[in-house]
């Protein structure tokens, strides 16, 4: 048994890790500032002796005993991102060197949530982790992308400078029950859409890919990385090969909620990453053989079912 921080637990992916984590039979202690989070994502665990909630903001330092550390604090979505421009930038920069001091002084493990951001738009493809990437520097992505790519940075210095045992893993778009109804995200836009009977819409053309993991595959990457040789730090991609236009992406969600929504056209972001796709080698070599399971019908199917209760206002304790 092993006493785990998470920051960002109560979040989307956090969420899930402390289930996974609380499972295995770990201590575990979230922290969030429920900027993009939500106490209704653990409130089933409150009742576990093992979990403890706090509320902390990871610009500020903070100190316990613990022996992992999964560092997930960080607004996801381009919406809640851009919200706070700096801010999210404090988070990633000045939330690393919290937690990156923490694990210092305490001798912790601790694993950094990187991002197929920190490709920008690429111009390889797929992406494998030796790509130094594309990223706009001073555009509305970047808070985020620099953000973490900073951190990745900050990451690296700690280990070589001051021996902190580090992991970094790269994580590619991921979905799943949990997800913020209102974050802004494509998954849960157009399942949201679809549900509701209100227009899908497509940004741009709808030619442009992502590479969609459903988030059980992400949580079992991450729990195997975490548990790699002190020496092997990364970075590693974490993500599913299977690429789908945003077309293909709506088209598979009108079918499986059987919605007559119409698709309607909007104008594509800045700077919004045309083709994205993980190379998942070093992934697969490195953490026992992982792939991921859930392919986008059979996970896209779990999360409508989530989605479905939320609009249906389903009591929580019946979700799941
Ligand atoms: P999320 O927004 O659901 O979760 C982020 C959590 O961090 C929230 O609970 C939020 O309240 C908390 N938080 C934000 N700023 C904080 C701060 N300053 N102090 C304390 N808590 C703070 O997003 P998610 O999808 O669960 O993403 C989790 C992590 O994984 C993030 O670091 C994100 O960058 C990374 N990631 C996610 C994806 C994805 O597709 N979901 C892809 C790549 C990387
Ligand atoms: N997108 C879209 N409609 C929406 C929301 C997003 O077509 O309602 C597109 C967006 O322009 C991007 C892709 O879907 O090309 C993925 O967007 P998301 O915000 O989920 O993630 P990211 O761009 O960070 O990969």
């Amino acid at each position: 048994m092993k006493r785990i921080l998470i920051t960002g637990g109560a979040g989307f992916i956090g969420s899930h890790l402390c289930e996974r984590l609380l499972k295995e039979g770990n201590e575990v202690i979230c922290l969030d500032n429920y900027f993009t989070g939500s106490k209704k994502n653990i409130i089933h665990l409150m009742k576990n002796p093992l979990f403890e909630v706090i509320r902390h903001d990871i610009t500020t330092p903070f100190f316990i005993e613990v022996d992992e550390i999964y560092n997930l604090a960080c607004p996801a979505s381009p919406v809640h991102y851009q919200y706070n421009a700096i801010k999210t930038t404090k988070t990633s920069v000045i939330g690393a060197i919290n937690m990156l001091g923490l694990a210092k002084r305490i001798k912790a493990k601790i694993l950094q949530a990187s991002t197929s951001e920190v490709y920008g738009d690429p111009q390889i493809h797929p992406q494998p982790e030796s790509y130094w990437g594309n990223v706009n520097p001073i555009g509305p992505r970047s808070c985020y992308d620099e953000g973490k790519r900073c951190a990745e940075t900050l990451f690296m210095d700690y280990h070589q400078q001051n021996d902190v045992c580090i992991k970094i893993i790269r994580i590619f778009n991921t979905y799943g029950p949990n997800m913020n109804p209102n974050d802004g995200r494509v998954v849960s836009n157009f399942i949201m859409q679809a549900l509701k009977g209100e227009d899908i819409t497509i940004f741009g053309d709808g030619s442009q890919t992502r590479s969609f993991q459903y988030v059980d595959d992400l949580v079992e990457g991450m729990i195997r990385m975490m548990n790699t040789e002190d020496a092997f730090t990364g970075p590693v991609n974490i993500g599913n090969q299977k690429e789908y236009t945003m077309m293909e992406l709506a088209e598979n969600i009108l079918e499986l909620t059987g919605s007559d929504s119409k698709l309607i056209f909007k104008s594509l972001p800045q700077d919004d990453p045309q083709r994205r796709q993980p190379d998942i080698h070093l992934a697969t070599a490195k953490l026992n053989g992982w792939k991921p399971e859930i392919q986008l019908k059979e996970g896209l199917s779990k999360t409508i079912q989530y989605f479905e209760a939320i609009y249906h206002g389903t009591p929580l304790k019946e979700r799941n």
